[in-house]
């Protein structure tokens, strides 16, 4: 048998036994739930990774909800799409970047009206995918409270998945998620002096 041929029926019977495994897995995996997925670290790609989850949500028909508990300064994308979609209910925080408006109480009160809104959403049994863009910030900065946020992410119904982005994830929200992915930063081009740019950054 030449090289060629050889190497060939050793990857046919790699290939093989690879698919027997991923078939058992699959045939294993047998629940059906709302899942917590968090998304945390320094890197880029936490928000787009939620949106993403959004427009395939929506693409199949589900019923969304967003809150953004931070509103940047350029119009996102996202928002421009989905905000008066019939299938999404928007909401985006009415204050700034706590770094620019460097008032904690205005911050709080921001925060605490959010949540509203967002426990809204965690307790709509019509409501099937809740994705809460830069909650960890809130926990981080002590604006909202740790026990009850936790407590409406356990308490929703049972097939809601809910999304929530953010450096920094707490252990007790990373304990409670089904889901957590660690963007590490690798490259930004802000550090070679690259503004923001439009479809990538918002
Ligand atoms: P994206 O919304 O692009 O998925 P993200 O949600 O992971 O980003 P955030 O921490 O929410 O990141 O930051 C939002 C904005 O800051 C985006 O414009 C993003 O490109 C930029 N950004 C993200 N990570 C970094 C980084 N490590 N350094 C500088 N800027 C960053
Ligand atoms: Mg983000």
């Amino acid at each position: 048998m030449s090289d060629d041929k050889s190497r060939n029926a050793r990857h046919k019977r790699a290939m093989q036994r690879k698919k027997e495994y991923i078939d058992g897995r699959i045939k294993e995996a047998t629940i059906d739930k709302g899942l917590l997925v968090v998304l945390t670290g320094n890197g880029k790609g936490k928000s787009s990774s939620a949106f993403g989850m959004l427009a395939r949500s929506v693409g199949h028909g589900l019923r969304c909800g967003v809150v953004q508990f931070i509103k940047g300064k350029w119009e996102c994308g996202e928002q421009l799409l989905f905000q008066d979609h019939p299938l999404v209910e928007f909401h985006v925080m009415a204050t700034g970047f706590t770094w620019d408006t460097q008032d904690r109480e205005a911050d709080i009160e921001a925060a605490e009206a959010t949540w509203e809104k967002a426990r809204g959403l965690l307790a709509d049994p019509e409501v099937k995918v809740v994705i809460l863009d830069e909650l960890t910030y809130m926990l981080t900065y002590g604006y909202l409270d740790k026990d009850s946020v936790l407590k409406a992410l356990s308490e929703r119904p049972a097939d809601q998945h809910v999304i929530v982005t953010g450096r920094n994830a707490s252990k007790e929200l990373i304990e409670l998620a089904d889901t957590v992915s660690e963007i590490g930063e690798t490259k930004h081009p802000f550090y070679e002096g690259v503004k923001v740019q439009k479809g990538i950054d918002y």
